[in-house]
């Protein structure tokens, strides 16, 4: 444990990787978040709450690969619509955690039972929270960014280097 932590914020950091873990986020991602826990605290506290059940691990997902099929760029866009109108943009450097947590309950709730694990060929992305939050990290980083599309009039989510072309892919939806 980190001691230059007192105990108010360690037990901070313990609610915050309780609420990333409830919802499956990757545990090397929960612990860029969470530094007063270490990887064997945070693979434990995830069998706690998981009812014994191993954390994934493995590769993580790429924002160049989330996105398989064209349908899939209605709901991306939708969540990072989502993220965007919660982070306000409030930090340049950070992605914003309580920013994704809003987003993906929201999207959890518009789109219930789409989890992959559930259903592994669905075209319904963020397939579950660990794509959700490269999704945050990408539009942070710049690999990804939502678009105002003047055609449509809706904003669509670009994705500089994926399988797509970095162009409002809703409306070529309308022409396939
Ligand atoms: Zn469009």
């Amino acid at each position: 444990m980190d001691t230059k932590l007192n105990y108010a914020d360690h037990l901070k950091e313990v609610e915050l990787a309780h609420a990333l873990l409830q919802r499956k986020l990757r545990t090397s991602y929960v612990m860029q978040q969470v530094k007063s826990l270490s990887l064997i605290e945070i693979r434990d506290l995830y069998r706690t709450i998981h009812h014994g059940e191993s954390p994934r691990s493995g590769q993580l997902p790429a924002i160049d690969s989330i996105a398989q099929y064209r349908e899939s760029f209605l709901y991306l866009s939708v969540f990072a619509s989502l993220y965007c109108q919660a982070s306000q943009g409030r930090s340049k450097f950070a992605i914003e955690v309580s920013a994704i947590l809003f987003a993906w309950d929201f999207f959890c709730q518009i789109f219930p039972n789409h989890i992959r694990e559930r259903r592994p060929l669905g075209k319904i992305r963020p397939a579950n929270f660990s794509e959700a939050w490269v999704v945050a990290q990408a539009l942070k980083v710049n690999l990804a960014s939502l678009r105002y599309c003047e055609k449509c009039h809706g904003e669509s989510l670009i994705i500089y280097q994926g399988k797509f072309p970095p162009k409002c892919q809703i409306c070529h939806l309308e022409t396939d």
